[in-house]
Protein backbone atom coordinates (compact mmCIF):
# COMPACT_ATOMS: atom_id res chain seq x y z
CA UNK A 1 0.00 0.00 0.00
CA UNK A 2 1.20 3.43 -1.07
CA UNK A 3 -0.64 5.87 0.82
CA UNK A 4 -2.84 5.11 4.10
CA UNK A 5 -5.57 8.03 4.52
CA UNK A 6 -6.50 7.32 8.78
CA UNK A 7 -9.62 8.65 10.83
CA UNK A 8 -10.90 10.63 7.77
CA UNK A 9 -15.18 10.77 7.28
CA UNK A 10 -15.06 9.50 3.73
CA UNK A 11 -17.88 11.12 1.42
CA UNK A 12 -18.05 7.82 -1.18
CA UNK A 13 -20.86 8.99 -3.45
CA UNK A 14 -21.10 5.39 -4.15
CA UNK A 15 -24.83 3.70 -5.38
CA UNK A 16 -25.66 4.17 -1.43
CA UNK A 17 -24.33 7.04 -1.09
CA UNK A 18 -22.69 5.56 1.64
CA UNK A 19 -20.82 7.91 4.79
CA UNK A 20 -18.00 6.20 7.02
CA UNK A 21 -17.20 8.40 9.71
CA UNK A 22 -13.39 8.10 11.32
CA UNK A 23 -12.81 5.65 8.01
CA UNK A 24 -9.94 4.24 6.45
CA UNK A 25 -8.92 4.19 2.60
CA UNK A 26 -5.72 2.96 1.04
CA UNK A 27 -3.86 3.43 -2.10
CA UNK A 28 -2.15 1.48 -4.03
CA UNK A 29 -0.53 1.65 -7.84
CA UNK A 30 -2.66 5.13 -8.06
CA UNK A 31 -5.56 3.12 -7.31
CA UNK A 32 -8.40 2.99 -4.32
CA UNK A 33 -7.23 -0.26 -2.52
CA UNK A 34 -9.02 -0.16 0.95
CA UNK A 35 -11.94 1.12 2.39
CA UNK A 36 -13.47 0.78 5.63
CA UNK A 37 -13.67 1.53 9.48
CA UNK A 38 -10.89 -0.21 10.40
CA UNK A 39 -7.28 0.40 9.59
CA UNK A 40 -6.11 -2.23 6.86
CA UNK A 41 -4.49 -5.17 8.25
CA UNK A 42 -0.59 -5.17 9.56
CA UNK A 43 1.34 -6.41 6.46
CA UNK A 44 -0.41 -3.46 4.62
CA UNK A 45 2.59 -1.31 5.66
CA UNK A 46 1.43 2.05 3.82
CA UNK A 47 4.33 3.68 2.77
CA UNK A 48 2.91 7.04 3.81
CA UNK A 49 0.12 7.73 6.61
CA UNK A 50 -1.95 10.93 6.48
CA UNK A 51 -4.08 11.95 9.52
CA UNK A 52 -7.34 12.60 8.12
CA UNK A 53 -8.90 13.87 11.05
CA UNK A 54 -11.36 16.20 10.79
CA UNK A 55 -11.32 15.93 7.11
CA UNK A 56 -13.66 14.88 4.14
CA UNK A 57 -12.55 12.66 2.10
CA UNK A 58 -14.62 12.34 -1.33
CA UNK A 59 -14.23 11.58 -5.27
CA UNK A 60 -12.57 14.56 -6.47
CA UNK A 61 -14.95 16.88 -8.35
CA UNK A 62 -15.55 17.13 -12.55
CA UNK A 63 -16.28 20.17 -14.14
CA UNK A 64 -17.74 18.50 -17.55
CA UNK A 65 -17.71 22.02 -18.86
CA UNK A 66 -14.71 25.05 -19.35
CA UNK A 67 -12.53 26.81 -21.91
CA UNK A 68 -9.44 26.42 -19.75
CA UNK A 69 -7.21 29.38 -21.55
CA UNK A 70 -9.54 31.75 -21.18
CA UNK A 71 -8.69 32.50 -17.77
CA UNK A 72 -6.68 35.07 -19.38
CA UNK A 73 -10.04 37.04 -20.38
CA UNK A 74 -11.24 36.95 -16.64
CA UNK A 75 -12.49 40.19 -15.53
CA UNK A 76 -11.65 41.83 -19.11
CA UNK A 77 -15.45 42.03 -20.29
CA UNK A 78 -18.07 41.61 -17.51
CA UNK A 79 -21.65 43.07 -17.91
CA UNK A 80 -22.44 42.36 -21.26
CA UNK A 81 -24.82 40.09 -22.99
CA UNK A 82 -23.74 37.00 -24.54
CA UNK A 83 -23.83 38.36 -28.22
CA UNK A 84 -21.73 41.48 -27.02
CA UNK A 85 -19.54 39.67 -25.03
CA UNK A 86 -18.55 37.30 -27.68
CA UNK A 87 -18.24 39.16 -30.55
CA UNK A 88 -17.36 42.55 -29.25
CA UNK A 89 -14.67 41.58 -26.76
CA UNK A 90 -14.17 37.71 -26.81
CA UNK A 91 -13.40 36.74 -30.55
CA UNK A 92 -11.29 39.83 -31.35
CA UNK A 93 -8.87 38.73 -28.21
CA UNK A 94 -9.01 35.48 -29.16
CA UNK A 95 -7.65 35.98 -32.60
CA UNK A 96 -4.21 37.22 -30.94
CA UNK A 97 -3.68 34.04 -28.73
CA UNK A 98 -1.36 31.48 -29.90
CA UNK A 99 0.16 28.19 -28.55
CA UNK A 100 2.33 30.04 -25.74
CA UNK A 101 -0.22 32.18 -24.15
CA UNK A 102 -2.77 29.25 -24.63
CA UNK A 103 -0.22 26.97 -22.59
CA UNK A 104 -0.12 29.63 -19.94
CA UNK A 105 -3.51 30.46 -19.73
CA UNK A 106 -4.54 26.78 -19.13
CA UNK A 107 -2.01 25.93 -16.62
CA UNK A 108 -2.93 28.75 -14.74
CA UNK A 109 -6.91 27.31 -14.93
CA UNK A 110 -5.74 23.86 -14.25
CA UNK A 111 -3.77 25.88 -10.82
CA UNK A 112 -7.51 26.60 -10.38
CA UNK A 113 -8.80 23.40 -10.48
CA UNK A 114 -6.26 21.52 -8.52
CA UNK A 115 -7.06 24.31 -5.97
CA UNK A 116 -10.86 24.09 -5.68
CA UNK A 117 -10.67 20.14 -5.39
CA UNK A 118 -11.75 19.22 -9.41
CA UNK A 119 -9.41 16.28 -10.61
CA UNK A 120 -10.99 16.01 -14.26
CA UNK A 121 -12.44 18.64 -16.61
CA UNK A 122 -14.00 18.32 -20.14
CA UNK A 123 -12.47 21.48 -22.46
CA UNK A 124 -13.22 23.21 -25.48
CA UNK A 125 -11.04 25.10 -27.07
CA UNK A 126 -8.31 25.98 -30.01
CA UNK A 127 -5.16 25.59 -30.02
CA UNK A 128 -5.54 21.97 -28.21
CA UNK A 129 -2.13 20.66 -28.22
CA UNK A 130 -1.17 23.87 -26.29
CA UNK A 131 -3.49 22.67 -23.84
CA UNK A 132 -2.95 18.79 -23.71
CA UNK A 133 0.71 19.85 -23.40
CA UNK A 134 -0.51 21.85 -19.94
CA UNK A 135 -2.67 18.76 -18.90
CA UNK A 136 0.34 16.25 -19.42
CA UNK A 137 2.10 18.49 -17.32
CA UNK A 138 -0.15 19.08 -14.84
CA UNK A 139 -1.28 15.46 -13.89
CA UNK A 140 -5.05 16.43 -14.26
CA UNK A 141 -7.41 14.26 -16.25
CA UNK A 142 -9.19 16.10 -19.21
CA UNK A 143 -11.30 15.30 -22.23
CA UNK A 144 -10.34 18.21 -24.90
CA UNK A 145 -12.47 18.87 -27.23
CA UNK A 146 -11.35 21.25 -30.51
CA UNK A 147 -14.12 23.50 -31.18
CA UNK A 148 -15.32 24.18 -34.81
CA UNK A 149 -16.69 27.13 -36.32
CA UNK A 150 -17.89 27.26 -40.02
CA UNK A 151 -18.94 30.63 -41.23
CA UNK A 152 -22.17 30.88 -43.31
CA UNK A 153 -20.63 31.84 -46.71
CA UNK A 154 -17.52 29.57 -45.83
CA UNK A 155 -17.14 26.31 -48.30
CA UNK A 156 -15.93 23.35 -46.58
CA UNK A 157 -13.25 21.08 -48.38
CA UNK A 158 -13.07 18.74 -44.82
CA UNK A 159 -10.00 17.16 -46.31
CA UNK A 160 -7.92 20.72 -46.11
CA UNK A 161 -9.64 22.82 -43.72
CA UNK A 162 -7.56 23.67 -40.91
CA UNK A 163 -9.00 22.87 -37.85
CA UNK A 164 -10.14 19.37 -38.98
CA UNK A 165 -5.92 18.92 -40.16
CA UNK A 166 -5.23 19.73 -36.50
CA UNK A 167 -7.85 18.14 -35.20
CA UNK A 168 -6.28 14.66 -36.61
CA UNK A 169 -3.30 15.59 -35.84
CA UNK A 170 -4.05 16.47 -31.95
CA UNK A 171 -5.86 12.82 -31.57
CA UNK A 172 -2.82 11.43 -33.08
CA UNK A 173 -0.30 12.42 -30.59
CA UNK A 174 -2.86 12.61 -27.54
CA UNK A 175 -5.96 10.47 -27.91
CA UNK A 176 -4.98 7.91 -24.93
CA UNK A 177 -2.45 9.44 -23.21
CA UNK A 178 -1.02 8.37 -19.90
CA UNK A 179 -3.29 5.24 -20.15
CA UNK A 180 -6.52 7.37 -21.07
CA UNK A 181 -5.83 10.49 -18.55
CA UNK A 182 -6.26 12.46 -21.78
CA UNK A 183 -8.88 12.15 -23.85
CA UNK A 184 -10.11 13.45 -27.45
CA UNK A 185 -13.45 14.64 -28.32
CA UNK A 186 -14.73 15.93 -31.47
CA UNK A 187 -16.40 19.24 -31.09
CA UNK A 188 -18.87 22.02 -32.63
CA UNK A 189 -18.61 24.97 -31.00
CA UNK A 190 -22.53 25.46 -31.60
CA UNK A 191 -25.33 25.83 -34.03
CA UNK A 192 -25.38 28.97 -34.66
CA UNK A 193 -21.41 29.38 -35.36
CA UNK A 194 -21.16 26.19 -38.06
CA UNK A 195 -23.11 25.03 -40.62
CA UNK A 196 -24.24 21.81 -41.67
CA UNK A 197 -21.62 20.98 -44.09
CA UNK A 198 -19.17 20.75 -40.92
CA UNK A 199 -21.63 18.82 -38.26
CA UNK A 200 -21.84 16.00 -40.94
CA UNK A 201 -18.43 15.66 -41.32
CA UNK A 202 -17.31 15.96 -37.81
CA UNK A 203 -20.07 13.74 -36.95
CA UNK A 204 -18.36 11.48 -39.71
CA UNK A 205 -15.24 11.22 -37.89
CA UNK A 206 -16.12 10.84 -34.65
CA UNK A 207 -18.37 7.72 -35.51
CA UNK A 208 -15.31 6.24 -37.54
CA UNK A 209 -13.13 7.11 -34.93
CA UNK A 210 -14.96 6.49 -31.53
CA UNK A 211 -14.62 10.08 -30.28
CA UNK A 212 -17.17 11.52 -28.25
CA UNK A 213 -18.43 14.89 -29.06
CA UNK A 214 -18.72 18.04 -27.26
CA UNK A 215 -20.83 21.46 -27.93
CA UNK A 216 -22.41 23.90 -26.77
CA UNK A 217 -26.73 23.89 -26.83
CA UNK A 218 -29.53 25.56 -26.12
CA UNK A 219 -27.51 28.31 -24.25
CA UNK A 220 -30.03 31.63 -25.16
CA UNK A 221 -33.57 32.16 -26.44
CA UNK A 222 -31.77 33.82 -29.01
CA UNK A 223 -29.96 30.66 -29.87
CA UNK A 224 -32.97 28.63 -30.01
CA UNK A 225 -35.20 31.12 -31.87
CA UNK A 226 -33.20 31.77 -34.70
CA UNK A 227 -32.76 28.22 -35.20
CA UNK A 228 -36.47 27.74 -35.61
CA UNK A 229 -36.82 30.79 -38.23
CA UNK A 230 -33.96 29.10 -40.19
CA UNK A 231 -34.87 25.57 -40.38
CA UNK A 232 -38.07 25.28 -38.48
CA UNK A 233 -36.26 23.12 -36.05
CA UNK A 234 -34.63 23.41 -32.53
CA UNK A 235 -31.21 23.58 -32.22
CA UNK A 236 -31.22 19.66 -30.41
CA UNK A 237 -33.55 18.31 -33.85
CA UNK A 238 -31.35 20.20 -36.80
CA UNK A 239 -28.27 18.56 -35.20
CA UNK A 240 -29.56 14.88 -34.46
CA UNK A 241 -30.66 15.21 -38.60
CA UNK A 242 -27.34 15.38 -39.03
CA UNK A 243 -25.68 13.10 -36.97
CA UNK A 244 -24.06 14.90 -34.37
CA UNK A 245 -25.81 12.65 -31.54
CA UNK A 246 -24.49 9.19 -33.01
CA UNK A 247 -21.59 9.68 -30.73
CA UNK A 248 -21.96 10.13 -26.78
CA UNK A 249 -21.99 13.58 -26.44
CA UNK A 250 -21.99 16.12 -24.12
CA UNK A 251 -23.94 19.21 -24.38
CA UNK A 252 -23.28 22.80 -22.03
CA UNK A 253 -25.79 24.56 -21.03
CA UNK A 254 -29.37 23.29 -22.16
CA UNK A 255 -31.14 25.96 -21.16
CA UNK A 256 -33.58 26.49 -23.43
CA UNK A 257 -34.73 22.97 -24.45
CA UNK A 258 -38.57 21.89 -25.23
CA UNK A 259 -39.73 19.09 -23.56
CA UNK A 260 -39.31 16.93 -26.94
CA UNK A 261 -35.66 18.31 -27.18
CA UNK A 262 -35.34 16.30 -23.67
CA UNK A 263 -37.04 13.46 -24.93
CA UNK A 264 -35.01 12.94 -27.83
CA UNK A 265 -31.62 13.61 -26.04
CA UNK A 266 -32.16 11.39 -23.74
CA UNK A 267 -32.81 8.86 -26.04
CA UNK A 268 -29.60 9.39 -27.80
CA UNK A 269 -27.80 9.29 -24.43
CA UNK A 270 -27.06 13.03 -24.44
CA UNK A 271 -25.60 14.49 -21.00
CA UNK A 272 -26.45 18.09 -20.44
CA UNK A 273 -23.68 20.55 -18.63
CA UNK A 274 -25.95 22.42 -16.50
CA UNK A 275 -23.97 25.76 -15.68
CA UNK A 276 -25.81 28.17 -13.45
CA UNK A 277 -22.80 30.80 -12.88
CA UNK A 278 -22.23 31.80 -16.02
CA UNK A 279 -26.22 31.62 -17.56
CA UNK A 280 -27.22 33.91 -14.65
CA UNK A 281 -23.99 36.60 -15.28
CA UNK A 282 -25.06 36.30 -18.90
CA UNK A 283 -28.67 36.31 -17.84
CA UNK A 284 -28.96 33.55 -20.22
CA UNK A 285 -31.79 31.91 -18.49
CA UNK A 286 -32.36 28.60 -15.90
CA UNK A 287 -32.10 25.33 -17.00
CA UNK A 288 -34.79 23.15 -16.49
CA UNK A 289 -32.68 20.49 -14.57
CA UNK A 290 -35.47 18.49 -12.80
CA UNK A 291 -36.90 18.39 -16.20
CA UNK A 292 -34.07 16.83 -17.77
CA UNK A 293 -33.47 14.38 -15.69
CA UNK A 294 -37.09 13.67 -15.61
CA UNK A 295 -36.77 12.92 -19.32
CA UNK A 296 -34.08 10.46 -18.57
CA UNK A 297 -30.91 12.75 -19.46
CA UNK A 298 -27.83 12.38 -17.45
CA UNK A 299 -27.38 15.88 -15.67
CA UNK A 300 -23.62 16.88 -15.11
CA UNK A 301 -22.00 20.31 -13.59
CA UNK A 302 -19.81 22.85 -15.49
CA UNK A 303 -18.61 26.00 -14.59
CA UNK A 304 -18.01 27.56 -18.29
CA UNK A 305 -14.74 29.98 -18.70
CA UNK A 306 -13.44 32.15 -16.20
CA UNK A 307 -14.44 34.89 -18.22
CA UNK A 308 -18.35 34.18 -18.08
CA UNK A 309 -18.46 33.17 -14.32
CA UNK A 310 -15.18 34.25 -12.90
CA UNK A 311 -13.45 31.17 -11.50
CA UNK A 312 -13.48 27.92 -11.61
CA UNK A 313 -15.12 26.66 -8.29
CA UNK A 314 -17.71 23.84 -9.03
CA UNK A 315 -18.69 24.47 -4.99
CA UNK A 316 -20.09 27.18 -6.17
CA UNK A 317 -21.62 25.78 -9.17
CA UNK A 318 -23.24 23.12 -6.90
CA UNK A 319 -25.01 25.75 -4.23
CA UNK A 320 -25.88 27.80 -6.98
CA UNK A 321 -27.46 25.30 -8.79
CA UNK A 322 -29.78 24.08 -6.02
CA UNK A 323 -30.86 27.61 -5.37
CA UNK A 324 -31.90 28.55 -8.92
CA UNK A 325 -33.66 24.84 -9.25
CA UNK A 326 -35.54 25.88 -5.43
CA UNK A 327 -36.36 29.80 -7.24
CA UNK A 328 -37.37 28.72 -10.06
CA UNK A 329 -39.80 25.70 -8.79
CA UNK A 330 -40.81 27.80 -5.33
CA UNK A 331 -40.09 24.89 -3.97
CA UNK A 332 -37.25 24.34 -1.40
CA UNK A 333 -37.71 21.04 -1.48
CA UNK A 334 -36.02 20.18 -5.01
CA UNK A 335 -32.57 19.17 -6.37
CA UNK A 336 -31.47 18.60 -2.37
CA UNK A 337 -27.02 18.50 -1.58
CA UNK A 338 -27.10 14.51 -2.49
CA UNK A 339 -28.46 15.29 -6.19
CA UNK A 340 -25.70 18.18 -7.05
CA UNK A 341 -23.33 16.51 -5.04
CA UNK A 342 -23.84 13.23 -7.82
CA UNK A 343 -23.81 16.04 -10.99
CA UNK A 344 -20.38 16.81 -10.00
CA UNK A 345 -19.07 13.48 -9.46
CA UNK A 346 -20.76 10.20 -10.21
CA UNK A 347 -23.24 12.16 -13.18
CA UNK A 348 -19.19 14.14 -14.36
CA UNK A 349 -17.54 10.34 -14.90
CA UNK A 350 -20.30 9.21 -17.25
CA UNK A 351 -20.45 12.31 -19.40
CA UNK A 352 -16.80 11.77 -19.49
CA UNK A 353 -16.90 7.95 -20.83
CA UNK A 354 -15.06 7.72 -16.94
CA UNK A 355 -17.77 6.49 -14.57
CA UNK A 356 -15.51 2.52 -14.69
CA UNK A 357 -12.60 4.60 -13.37
CA UNK A 358 -13.36 7.71 -11.59
CA UNK A 359 -16.71 9.45 -9.68
CA UNK A 360 -16.86 7.50 -6.47
CA UNK A 361 -14.41 6.25 -3.59
CA UNK A 362 -14.65 2.57 -4.45
CA UNK A 363 -12.18 -0.42 -4.31
CA UNK A 364 -10.60 -0.96 -7.54
CA UNK A 365 -11.19 3.08 -9.11
CA UNK A 366 -8.34 5.34 -9.64
CA UNK A 367 -7.67 7.39 -6.40
CA UNK A 368 -9.19 10.79 -8.12
CA UNK A 369 -9.48 12.30 -4.51
CA UNK A 370 -9.77 15.58 -2.64
CA UNK A 371 -9.65 16.47 1.37
CA UNK A 372 -11.81 19.11 2.60
CA UNK A 373 -11.41 20.71 5.62
CA UNK A 374 -13.80 20.36 8.25
CA UNK A 375 -12.32 21.37 10.74
CA UNK A 376 -13.06 25.43 9.99
CA UNK A 377 -15.35 27.81 11.33
CA UNK A 378 -18.03 27.79 9.03
CA UNK A 379 -18.21 24.10 8.61
CA UNK A 380 -19.41 23.46 12.34
CA UNK A 381 -21.09 21.82 13.58
CA UNK A 382 -21.77 19.02 10.75
CA UNK A 383 -25.48 18.02 11.15
CA UNK A 384 -25.05 16.53 7.69
CA UNK A 385 -21.94 16.45 6.00
CA UNK A 386 -23.57 16.48 2.40
CA UNK A 387 -25.26 19.65 3.29
CA UNK A 388 -22.39 21.22 4.59
CA UNK A 389 -19.97 20.35 1.47
CA UNK A 390 -23.19 21.43 -0.84
CA UNK A 391 -24.63 24.61 0.86
CA UNK A 392 -21.32 26.03 3.65
CA UNK A 393 -18.07 24.66 1.86
CA UNK A 394 -16.29 26.62 -0.59
CA UNK A 395 -13.50 25.77 -3.19
CA UNK A 396 -11.12 27.11 -0.94
CA UNK A 397 -11.69 24.68 1.86
CA UNK A 398 -9.81 21.52 -0.49
CA UNK A 399 -7.08 20.59 1.25
CA UNK A 400 -5.47 18.37 -1.03
CA UNK A 401 -6.36 17.16 -4.73
CA UNK A 402 -4.92 13.61 -5.87
CA UNK A 403 -5.50 12.40 -9.10
CA UNK A 404 -4.51 8.62 -9.99
CA UNK A 405 -2.66 8.61 -6.36
CA UNK A 406 -0.45 11.26 -7.30
CA UNK A 407 -0.88 14.57 -5.13
CA UNK A 408 -0.81 17.60 -7.56
CA UNK A 409 -2.35 19.89 -4.55
CA UNK A 410 -1.93 20.36 -1.40
CA UNK A 411 -1.50 23.30 1.26
CA UNK A 412 -1.20 25.71 -1.17
CA UNK A 413 1.61 24.17 -3.25
CA UNK A 414 1.15 22.36 -6.84
CA UNK A 415 4.06 19.63 -7.13
CA UNK A 416 4.22 19.32 -10.47
CA UNK A 417 3.41 22.77 -11.56
CA UNK A 418 5.57 25.92 -10.92
CA UNK A 419 3.40 28.29 -10.09
CA UNK A 420 6.38 31.42 -10.12
CA UNK A 421 7.03 30.36 -13.87
CA UNK A 422 3.35 30.84 -15.14
CA UNK A 423 3.36 34.33 -13.20
CA UNK A 424 5.80 35.46 -15.00
CA UNK A 425 5.02 33.94 -18.61
CA UNK A 426 1.64 35.48 -17.96
CA UNK A 427 3.17 38.90 -17.07
CA UNK A 428 6.32 38.97 -19.74
CA UNK A 429 4.06 37.40 -22.56
CA UNK A 430 0.69 36.37 -22.38
CA UNK A 431 -1.38 39.52 -21.38
CA UNK A 432 1.14 41.83 -23.49
CA UNK A 433 0.77 39.35 -26.50
CA UNK A 434 -3.15 39.32 -26.24
CA UNK A 435 -3.92 43.13 -24.71
CA UNK A 436 -1.26 44.98 -25.50
CA UNK A 437 -2.56 47.69 -28.18
CA UNK A 438 -6.20 47.88 -26.64
CA UNK A 439 -6.52 51.09 -25.40
CA UNK A 440 -8.75 49.95 -22.83
CA UNK A 441 -6.73 47.84 -21.12
CA UNK A 442 -5.32 49.29 -17.73
CA UNK A 443 -3.13 46.68 -16.95
ZN1 LIG B 1 -18.81 27.50 -23.02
Amino acid sequence: MDTLFAHATLVTMDESLRVIPDGFLGITDGKISYLGTVPPLENEKPKTIIDGSGMVLMPGLINCHTHLPMSLLRGYADDFTLDTWLHEYIFPREARLDDRCVKAGTLLSICECLQFGITSVSDMYMFTGAVAEAVAQSGIKANLGYSMTLAEDEELDIERFPPFLDLQQVRQTWHGYDNGRIRIDACLHSVYTSTYPLWEAISEYAINTGLRMQLHLSETRKEQEECLARYGLTPAQVLDCHHVFNVPATAAHCVHLTQEDMTLLAKRGVSAVHCPVSNLKLASGQADVLAMVKAGMNVTLGTDSSASNNNLDLFEEMKTACLMAKGKTGDPTVLAAPAVLLMATVCGARAQGREQECGMLKVGMDADIIMVDFSLPHLMPCHNVLSNLVYSASGRDVRMTMVRGKILYMDGKFPTIDVNEIVKELAQYAIPNVFSSDPSHKG
